[in-house]
This record gives C-alpha cells, sequence and structure tokens, in this order.
C-alpha cells in the first residue's frame, strides 16, 4: 500500500498553488456575501473566466476539446487545492462536470462544436432538467412529454429542483419519447434551449434564504431534432453516464470537512469543552479520516480500471451523514449564535457556519439519498431482499 503521491502530480500540485496565489481575486479571504445572487453568479463567471484562461477548467476533458487530459489523481489534487485554498468554486459546474463528459460521449460532432467551446469560459452556463414533483429518487418515473412534430420535439411538462435554472442558457433535458415503452425505454435526452418560448423558471427560496433552485415549467417548447443527443429513446444509458459522473469522489467534500473540523476545533477552544464534547470532536476527527482513507480507496479502483460499483454508495452515505453529524456538534458548539445565520453583530463568521448547517440538510438528499443508497448497499451488497 502506498499512499503518496507521485513526483509529477506533487509538482502539479505546486504549479496550481503557485497560479492560485497569483491569481485569486484581490482581497479574497475564502468567503464573500454578496447583495444579490445575481451579483453572485456574475462574479463567479469572471472567476471561472480567469480560471479557463489559465487551462484550469474542465482539466479532465481531453485535449482536443480545451482539457489537459489530467488523470483521475491530477483532478483531485485540483480539487483538493482549490478547496485547501478556499478559492471560489467555478459557476457552470454542471456544464463542465455533467454537460462536457456527456455530449464528448455521446454527442454529435456538430453538437460538439456548438455547444463544448463556450462551456469552459462560462460564456453559456446550463442546468439540468431531470428530477420532477413525481420523479426524483425513481427518475424513470418522469411523465414530461416529447411529441415528434415536423423537424423536432414539442415537449410539455414540469421539472424541479433545477438548479441555477434562472441563469441557465441551455439544460439537458430528460422527457419521455414512447410512452408505450417500459419506464426505462422510452426516454430521450434533449438539449433546451432556456430562451425557447413556452419556458418558464420560477425561482423556490431555501432554508439558507438563497433562491438557487427553481421549478420549470414547459409548455408546447419546440426543439429542434439536432439536439436529441443520441437515439429517440436512449436517453436513460445516456443519463446514466451524467450521474455516474456526479456520484464520483467527492475530494471536495473531504476538503470542506477537513475545514469545518478546524473551525470546530478553533470555536471549542475558544469557548471552553467538557469531557464529552472533546469526544464529539475526537470523533470527527476519526470520521473526516475515513472519508480520505474512502477517495484514496475509490481513486486506486478507478486508476486499476475497476468498476466502482454499489460499494460508492458507501462513500456518498458516509460522508453525507458524518456532515450532519458535524454540523450537529456545530450547532453545540455556537449556542445561541447557531441561530444568527445572516451577517450581524451576534452573527459568528458573518452566519457562514450556521448557513453551512442550514446547506448541508441537503447533502443526505442530493445525488441519492440516503434510503436509496442504504437500498443500493442492502440489495446488491448484502444480497438482502429487494425492498419493492
Ligand atoms: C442541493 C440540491 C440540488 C439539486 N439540483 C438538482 C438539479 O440541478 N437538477 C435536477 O434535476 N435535480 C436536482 N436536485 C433534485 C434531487 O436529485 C432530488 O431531490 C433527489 O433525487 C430526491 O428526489 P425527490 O426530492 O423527488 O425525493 P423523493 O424521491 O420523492 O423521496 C422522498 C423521500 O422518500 C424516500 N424514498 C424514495 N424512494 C424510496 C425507496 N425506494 N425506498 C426507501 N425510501 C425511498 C427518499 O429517500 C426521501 O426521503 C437537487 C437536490 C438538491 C437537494
Amino acid at each position: 500500500m502506498d499512499l503518496s503521491f507521485t513526483a509529477a502530480e506533487e509538482e502539479f500540485r505546486a504549479e496550481l498553488r503557485a497560479w492560485l496565489r497569483a491569481n485569486l481575486p484581490a482581497g479574497w479571504t475564502g468567503h464573500r456575501d454578496f447583495p444579490t445572487l445575481a451579483d453572485e453568479v456574475a462574479f463567479l463567471r469572471d472567476w471561472q473566466r480567469r480560471l479557463h484562461d489559465g487551462r484550469w477548467v474542465g482539466i479532465h476533458w481531453p485535449r482536443e476539446y480545451g482539457g489537459r487530459g489530467a488523470s483521475v489523481i491530477e483532478h483531485y489534487v485540483f480539487q483538493e487545492e482549490i478547496a485547501a485554498a478556499r478559492a471560489p468554486e467555478i459557476i457552470n459546474r454542471i456544464g463542465v462536470n455533467l454537460v462536457g463528459p456527456t455530449l464528448i460521449a455521446h454527442g454529435t460532432e456538430e453538437q460538439k462544436r456548438r455547444f463544448l467551446p463556450r462551456i469552459m469560459p462560462a460564456e453559456e452556463l446550463w442546468c439540468q432538467l431531470f428530477s420532477e414533483p413525481g420523479a426524483g429518487s425513481d427518475l424513470t418515473a418522469l411523465r414530461t412529454r416529447a411529441e415528434r412534430r415536423g423537424d423536432g420535439w414539442v415537449v410539455n411538462g414540469q421539472k424541479v429542483w433545477t438548479s441555477y435554472a434562472q441563469f441557465a442558457r441551455w439544460g439537458i433535458l430528460l422527457a419521455r419519447t414512447d410512452p408505450a415503452a417500459p419506464k426505462s425505454k422510452g426516454i430521450g435526452y434533449f438539449i433546451c434551449d432556456m430562451q425557447a418560448p413556452g419556458v418558464t423558471v420560477r425561482p423556490l427560496r431555501q432554508l439558507t434564504g438563497s433562491e438557487e433552485f427553481n421549478e420549470v415549467f414547459l409548455e408546447d417548447v419546440f426543439i429542434p431534432h439536432d439536439r436529441l443527443v443520441g437515439g429517440e429513446t436512449e436517453g436513460w444509458p445516456i443519463a446514466n453516464t451524467t450521474l455516474a459522473h456526479e456520484r464520483g469522489t467527492s475530494p471536495r467534500q473531504l476538503v470542506i470537512h477537513r475545514m469545518l473540523l478546524n473551525d470546530l476545533l478553533g470555536l471549542a477552544r475558544e469557548r471552553g469543552t467538557d469531557g464529552v464534547m472533546r469526544q464529539r470532536l475526537g470523533q470527527h476527527y476519526v470520521e473526516v479520516e475515513i472519508t480520505r482513507l474512502n477517495n484514496l480507496r475509490t481513486l486506486t479502483r478507478i486508476q486499476r480500471r475497476q468498476p466502482l460499483g454499489p460499494e460508492s454508495s458507501f462513500v456518498k452515505l458516509f460522508w453525507s451523514e458524518m456532515s450532519q453529524r458535524m454540523h450537529d456538534t456545530l450547532m453545540d458548539v455556537l449556542g445561541p449564535a447557531g441561530l444568527c445565520w445572516q451577517p450581524g453583530p451576534r452573527a459568528v463568521a458573518g452566519g457562514r457556519l450556521a448557513r453551512s448547517y442550514l446547506y448541508y440538510r441537503a447533502a443526505s438528499i442530493f445525488a441519492g439519498t440516503s434510503e436509496i443508497q442504504r437500498n443500493i448497499l442492502a440489495e446488491r451488497v448484502l444480497g438482502l431482499p429487494r425492498s419493492r
């Protein structure tokens, strides 16, 4: 067992660190409050453009499409360093992490030429139109319809929880193309123009006060045939490529929780602890370390070209529940200040930590809920009878 990185990987890390030192936005302290979400999005677009100029966006994309053809380890190191520097995240995450790799694998040459170059510099933002009010954990139950008409498709239905749809130029859309076929066999994967007539985006306010999510209504939206990705009923296997990219390793979450642990230890020192609290903090330290080792195990599998398999559900389940345990401790340490989740005289760290508590309630929902991960582990790892 060798848990160290190679000299070339360390060199890559040093190059990125130096670039970040020279290029982080002036006065950046790891966090900034913006008057509106639109201001934050504008700032993050600029940041992504700057990263792109340094060739630090989509490093895992092949060179011919503007990436660096980076290995999984380099991609891992990249995310570790970005998070460790508390650098802002890129805004076009759905475009870079989900759409790009999917179009590279399944798109036509024309689709690649038209859409890929504008993803990296955040010229065009993307959203993911998958979930519906009656289809989340079981996406194959989706009811949005796409009917063939002339040289295209007419789409009717409703999507929900669509992150950043109000800023997106394009969306990847799953819609039912053959209602007579079994659920997963009659789905198409479309590129939807978010400015097309019939698309209505309605923001939803979240617990954190932000409006990143949206409902999206599609009424007689026309999509030209050349914006269908793959065959008209091949959407489900293609969507699975997208979902696999969403559930890979989570170095970003590892670093975020390492920083949270540091914040927690600092606060606990300041405010005093008792034996029980010290044991909880010790347990969190151990669990963050387990998350690091889980990540390394996944990386080893990818490097050896072994399938990730259902065990990857364990990684997602473990870190998301660890996160909620750590945030519960955070609230106990913060005491009444935990109620101050917006900047103000009584807020700790401008309310950032309390907002983090609120945000991470979602960790056990996105990218597959905890119940779904447990079902997968029970059925496919432990061999227990199927739940339905
Ligand atoms: C932060 C965040 C960002 C998101 N962004 C997007 C986005 O950009 N685009 C998009 O398309 N979607 C997005 N989603 C939606 C997300 O994918 C869904 O919320 C998720 O798949 C769960 O689906 P659901 O909300 O419909 O819950 P449901 O599937 O209705 O589940 C409700 C409850 O029932 C449980 N349950 C369901 N089925 C079973 C079962 N078989 N056995 C046991 N328990 C079960 C679930 O665990 C859950 O507790 C986002 C979600 C979050 C939290």
